[in-house]
């Protein structure tokens, strides 16, 4: 695009003039015949240069010149004031209100076509050196970036003028030394000094009290002077980017509800600390804890109820180890986890670890335990509501109970549950007998997973129940029965209670009550309507699906739902009473009939029976065999009066001796199960017993019921793995 050049002059021969030679000169022009038009063309049309008379009516030359240099953008625009020879004053008078140059009249027009050529590509280089310059102060602001420059003559530091836009305003110069963080100086102040390279970070403090953390980067730069090598450099306020990171390092290494350090930053630390004990021959303990009905919290007063427990979980565990530093305090990202003694972190849900290092004993870690559960035992105020929660603490040590952290940290878990089983509120140390008695659980768990896969290690036995006064048979009751090849027989209170605990208690179930069902089916003749009761668990009995399932179960066996009992515990009713009604009513419509097994041995009320449509009370047998106790006899005549008064049906379960059968005999009508008349048999032995048995069940003589109550299989020598072995004793020993 031609420039375009606005000529202001009253006098119409100059105007013509300079028009020519300007537009020879190759430029468009623009004419003004006096100061006010020459100040609107302006404006509106913006030149790339001026050519002015001074003298002209309404505004002058100066004035508009004046005016130009005031318009935003105006600054830059050539103008070049004509005068008449000699006339100094008007020069100097032109200078000061800011013309570029001057030209004398009369015009000389190839000389005013050089004069513009020059002052327009002067103009032009300067507009882009200041551009230049005003995108490079953009771009340090926007890096957050100034640049120094060592000055070895006054050995200090001169800035960039980019500090104050960076870092908001200073007295007089930037004063490293007073505007490094004191903890930071002496470093940067050693870097400096040494006039070497250097890359550090550090801390500076401003006016407001605020610190920014910058990163500084010096090099050597031959000064084109002096021909000498000197430190220049520059510091980037890095603050938000380091703030992005500590974010990330919080989310990776820290528990965002407690703030308290996570799994993944626990490892680190054990990890560190177990090679630290190692070395200077420390001990290290390792407390796992776990918050007892931790979940009820949860599920009573709502999740930010429980979010809230946590939290103040939190804080007194964090309190009661008395740590220093650690909490809170986040480790720069690639930065080693700092040493501190002590450490609270938390696993998830309501598990927490506290690791203790330098004790000076393993009995500290106790001594520690006793005041997190006193604290931690502490009523919390939740949203008004106060609640008490307990822990439970397993302890193991390092190097004793295992040098590595996921060793450590199993076997503070076996420590933890064994602490939960004794009671809650209690802590437990790693021992021998406890990993014996996991590592057993864990065997029965992996046994147990597999016999359910392959047929044959799993059997049903059963036990009748006799009437009296009739002593005919009504039924049986299934008892599972596993011959493990590796465990030998395990007793089905210790592999059923493992299979509640894992799960497995529902395929297992599952093939029990089919398998129950299927053997009933094919006892002919005199056993057509015989009973079998089935236990269930608390698990299998919540599970969703379990009425349809025993519909499923008699439909394809073909049994008849009144064959069925289904024994379930006083604990599996009061669970969950909506459900358990709910699932009882529905068994109840299919015809199946309930029986409350191990009656008496809860703490439940007993108004509950009124409510659950319940047939049969199963009188549990530590009452039966305490029945010579004062005691026991009470409550036996108790259930006994409930039972009539409510048309239950009662059996007595564990009737071992003549003595016990003859006690419930007074009572007239009832089922007898036990030892006395026939230990638990499997499906074969059991129909031969039966056969036996019909119509009358033959009273064993005295030495036939010493030996079926306490037979010599049935003692308790320990075999060699010293683990509990389940014999089950020959049926018809007789
Ligand atoms: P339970 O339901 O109370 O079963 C009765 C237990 O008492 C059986 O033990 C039986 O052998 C034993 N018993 C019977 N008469 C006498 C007696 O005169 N004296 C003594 N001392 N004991 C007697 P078992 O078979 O070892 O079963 C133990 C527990 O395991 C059962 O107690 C039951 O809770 C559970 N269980 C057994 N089979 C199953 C099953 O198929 N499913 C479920 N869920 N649990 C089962
Ligand atoms: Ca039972
Ligand atoms: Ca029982």
């Amino acid at each position: 695009m031609r420039s375009k050049i606005l000529v202001a002059d009253d006098d119409a021969v100059t105007r013509i003039l300079a028009g020519e030679a300007i537009r020879s000169a190759g430029f468009d022009v623009i004419e003004a015949e006096d100061g006010d038009v020459a100040w609107e063309r302006y404006r509106t049309e913006r030149p790339d240069a001026v050519l002015l008379d001074v003298q002209m009516p309404g505004l002058d030359g100066y004035a508009v010149c004046e005016r130009i240099r005031q318009l935003p953008g105006g600054q830059a625009t050539p103008v070049l004031v004509m005068t008449s020879q000699d006339d100094r004053a008007s020069v100097e008078r032109a200078y000061t209100v800011g013309a570029t140059d001057f030209i004398t009249k009369p015009l000389n027009g190839p000389l005013l076509g050089h004069r513009l050529l020059y002052l327009l590509r002067a103009a032009g280089v300067s507009l882009q050196a200041q551009q230049t310059a005003w995108r490079l102060s953009q771009a340090h602001r926007l890096a957050r970036l100034v640049q120094w420059e060592w000055d070895p003559r006054l050995e200090r530091m001169r800035w960039g003028d980019e500090w104050e836009v960076v870092f908001g305003p200073v007295d007089g110069v930037p004063e490293l030394a007073r505007l490094v963080h004191p903890d930071d100086w002496p470093e940067v102040e050693a870097a400096i000094a040494s006039g070497q390279p250097h890359e550090l970070e550090y801390r500076i403090l401003q006016d407001d009290g605020s610190e920014r953390i910058v990163h500084h980067e010096a090099e050597l730069a031959m000064d084109q002077l002096t021909g000498t090598l000197r430190l220049i450099g520059a510091i980037q306020d890095v603050t938000e980017r380091r703030r992005a990171e500590r974010r990330v390092t919080e989310l990776a290494y820290f528990d965002p509800l407690t703030g308290l350090p996570n799994r993944t930053y626990l490892r680190r630390y054990v990890q560190r600390a177990v090679t630290e004990a190692e070395r200077h021959g420390e001990t290290l303990a390792l407390l796992a804890l776990d918050l007892d009905l931790f979940k009820r919290v949860n599920d009573m007063l709502g999740h930010a109820a429980g979010d809230e427990l946590l939290n103040q979980v939190s804080r007194r565990l964090t309190e009661s180890i008395r740590h220093d530093d650690l909490v809170g305090m986040v480790p720069m990202a690639g930065a080693d986890v700092p040493e501190s003694d002590t450490l609270a972190a938390r696993l998830g849900g309501d598990e927490f670890i506290v690791v203790l290092r330098r004790l000076r004993s393993p009995e500290e870690a106790g001594v520690v335990a006793r005041r997190i559960l006193d604290a931690v035992g502490q009523p919390y105020d939740l949203g008004g509501s106060e609640v008490l929660v307990s822990t439970s603490i397993g302890i193991v040590t390092c190097p004793e109970n295992g040098t590595d952290v996921d060793t450590l940290m199993k076997n503070a878990d076996i420590a933890l549950y064994s602490a939960k089983d004794s009671g809650r509120n209690s802590f437990q140390f790693f021992n021998q007998a406890i990993q014996r008695r996991a590592q057993r659980r864990a065997e029965i768990d992996n046994g147990l997973r597999l016999a359910l896969s392959r047929p044959g290690e799993l059997d049903l036995h059963f036990q009748p129940k006799v009437a009296i006064p009739s002593e005919r048979v009504t039924g049986v009751e299934a008892l599972v029965r596993w011959n493990s090849p590796v465990l030998g027989r395990v007793s089905p209170a210790e592999f059923v209670a493992a299979a509640e605990e894992t799960g497995l208690i529902v395929p297992l179930g599952e093939w029990v009550l089919r398998r129950a069902c299927e053997l009933a089916t094919g006892w002919d003749g005199t056993q057509k309507d015989l009973t079998v009761a089935v236990n269930i668990s608390g698990r299998q009995f919540q599970q969703p699906g379990f009425v349809e399932l025993v519909a499923k179960i008699l439909r394809e066996t073909g049994l008849s739902p009144s064959r069925l009992e289904i024994e379930i515990t006083e604990t599996v009713v009061m669970q969950d009473t909506t459900n358990t009604q709910r699932v009882l009513r529905a068994l109840k419509d299919l015809g199946v009939r309930i029986a409350l097994d191990d009656f008496g041995t809860g703490y439940s009320s007993l108004s509950y029976l009124t409510r659950f449509p319940i047939d049969i009370l199963k009188i549990d047998r530590s009452f039966v065999a305490g029945l010579e106790g004062a005691s026991s006899e009470a409550i036996v005549s108790a259930i006994m009066a409930l039972s009539r008064s409510l048309s239950l049906e009662v059996v007595a379960e564990g009737v071992e001796t003549a003595g016990q059968l003859s006690a419930f005999e007074r009572y007239g009508e009832l089922d007898v199960q036990g030892f006395y008349f026939a230990r638990p048999m499997d499906d074969v032995s059991w129909r031969a017993w039966l056969a036996q048995n019909s119509p009358r069940v033959a009273r064993p003589t005295a030495a036939e019921a010493a030996s079926r109550a306490s037979p010599p299989e049935r003692s308790h020598a320990p075999t060699p793995r010293n683990v509990p072995r389940y014999d089950e004793t020959p049926l018809l020993d007789h």
